[in-house]
């Protein structure tokens, strides 16, 4: 267990407080903004979640499915950090899985089930709520090296010997060609198992259910102190939440337990969109509509909008949030990888931070006997977030199987992250930098 002092305040200095998203494509073309209330006087309820993305929504979503008084805080709007601004591609997999593996070796069924079951969630949640988030199918791994190639061959084998269901294909250097309309990579694996889809509008969608399902949804709120005992008191600004079990969801942007920030980096990652590509361009970038990803450290994704914008994503050293010098990182190496985009205007550009462990390894455990938390999926929360969320309901459930794969697993405390994580972010991409180009 973290050490957690009896009372828990954040550090407000670096505690986010906005009143809207952040400029992306995703917050301009949100089908309905979120507009729960701001937390005014004193409640008392089962569970409070603190944090209004996937990891939070979910955890809220499935204790109400299970019957729960379920209470959401969020300090800015509903999907304000990481999961209304990233990739939107729906990755199998989990961050860090051959160190879960190893440390688990009798769970690999269990292993395995979760790589993909947040797939079904999603798909399950969209279609039994309605939920309008372009989810489509369809994903490529890339290879750019023959080593890439290698483990491309060996997550096929995979796939093959475990019975995936959906189609899935190794890729030579001209099939990849074709399909992506790039000369950039040297073969690829297929997966029409993963995909894509516009990851505010789920966020936002699968809120308003857990609204409909009895939770209530506090924005604007932030949970401000956290004082522990039987029964936690949250502070607002201006009211409180009294609730038996408490689940900490602020991931990269929790603040209240520097024990648990110090276990991760923060690391920034970027996406520019395009202008609207013509049909013209769409029949020669990325004409089968997938999402794309390749294998480097320091990575690149990008996949096309519901309305065929290129979103293209990737790191920049670099961390603060002017459009400008986002568009000026990002577009040559879009340009890299799609030449005849030289001219396409640039509509939108934006980040947001990612918690990467040292281990890779999400981080799920408890603070307390009754305040749990779960964070740092690094770049695979789209899927995982979703099981975690019903990894917490089970555990406040009183069931720990799951649980227990990732808690009893030590996460290393990383010196000096609190204070100089962007400094130490920004050598980690030069030494994985030039270890992808090297190795
Ligand atoms: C640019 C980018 C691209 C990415 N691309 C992909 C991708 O393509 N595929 C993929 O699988 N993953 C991707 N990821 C990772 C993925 O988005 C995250 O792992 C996931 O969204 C984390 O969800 P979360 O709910 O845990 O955290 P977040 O979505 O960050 O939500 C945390 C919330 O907690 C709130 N909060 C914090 N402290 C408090 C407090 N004290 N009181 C109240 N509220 C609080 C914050 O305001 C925030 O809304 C990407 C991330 C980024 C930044």
């Amino acid at each position: 267990m973290i050490h957690t002092p009896a009372t828990s305040q954040p550090d407000k200095e670096i505690m986010h407080f906005a009143e809207e998203h952040t400029s992306s494509y995703y917050a301009a073309t949100a089908n309905r903004h979120s507009s729960f209330p701001r937390l005014k006087g004193d409640i008392r309820t089962d569970v409070c979640v603190i944090g209004a993305g996937f990891t939070g929504i979910a955890t809220a979503l499935t204790l109400a499915e299970r019957s729960f008084n379920v209470c959401v805080l969020e300090a800015n709007r509903v999907g304000w950090g990481a999961s209304g601004r990233n990739g939107g591609q729906m990755i199998g997999g989990i961050s860090g899985e051959q160190k879960l593996l190893d440390a688990n070796p009798a769970q690999a069924d269990l292993i395995w089930d979760m790589h993909w079951h947040g797939h079904d969630i999603i798909r399950s949640r969209v279609e039994r709520y309605e939920i309008d988030c372009d989810l489509k199918h369809g994903y490529v791994d890339v290879a750019i090296k023959p080593r890439h190639v290698r483990d491309l061959e060996a997550a096929e084998r995979l796939l093959t010997s475990r019975n995936f269901p959906f189609e899935h294909k190794l890729l030579g250097r001209d099939e990849t060609r074709d399909i992506l309309g790039t000369d950039a990579y040297i073969g690829a694996l297929q997966n029409m198992g993963n995909g894509h889809l516009h990851p505010l509008n789920l966020c936002v969608g699968e809120a308003q259910a857990a609204a409909e399902q009895g939770v209530q949804i506090f924005e604007q709120s932030a949970a401000l102190r956290v004082d522990h005992g039987e029964a936690v008191r949250i502070s607002t600004a201006e009211g409180s939440v009294t609730a038996d079990f408490v689940v900490m969801a602020g991931n990269a942007y929790q603040v209240l337990n520097k024990s648990i920030r110090g276990r991760f980096f923060p690391v920034r990652s970027y996406i520019i969109a395009t202008e609207p590509l013509s049909e013209e361009q769409l029949d020669t970038v990325n004409p089968h509509d997938f999402a794309i990803c390749d294998p480097n450290f320091v990575l690149q994704y990008f996949r096309l909008s519901a309305d065929k914008r290129l979103l293209f994503g990737g790191r920049c050293n670099y961390f603060g949030d002017d459009q400008e010098v986002i568009k000026s990182n990002l577009r040559p190496r879009m340009q890299k990888i799609y030449p005849q985009l030289q001219d396409v205007g640039i509509d939108y550009a934006w980040g947001g931070t990612i918690a990467v462990p040292m281990n890779r390894v999400p981080q799920l455990g408890r603070i307390a006997p009754n305040v749990f938390f779960s964070n740092a999926y690094s770049g695979h929360g789209v899927n995982v977030t979703h099981v975690a969320g019903e990894i917490m309901a089970d555990i406040i459930g009183g069931t720990a199987e799951r649980f227990d794969l990732f808690s009893k697993l030590r996460s290393t405390r990383i010196p000096g992250v609190n204070r100089f994580g962007n400094a130490m972010v920004s050598l980690g991409i030069v030494y994985y930098g030039l270890k992808d180009k090297l190795l």
